[in-house]
């Protein structure tokens, strides 16, 4: 999904692309975990409305991810 659908979707989170504060508290795109933005992770499923860049989900998140990158990776090797 887009900054924009996500934002739609959910008016009440806070989704940055970026921080210069690293401890501003904000919401996993993905999830909407609250937590700081040191703590998060480079989406590859949620990304700015061009797709250029991704946006900051949770570990968890960031985790299932790469499980479905893997999953499709494995299905074009196998295909
Ligand atoms: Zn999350």
């Amino acid at each position: 999904m887009t900054i924009s659908e996500i934002k739609a979707q959910h008016p009440d989170w806070r989704i940055l692309v970026y921080s210069y504060n690293w401890l501003e508290e904000i919401n996993c795109a993905s999830c909407g975990k609250l937590m700081p933005y040191y703590d998060t992770y480079t989406s590859r499923e949620q990304t700015t409305d061009n797709g250029y860049f991704g946006l900051p989900v949770c570990c968890r998140c960031y985790g299932h991810e790469t499980q479905h990158l893997m999953t499709s990776w494995k299905g074009k090797k196998n295909g």
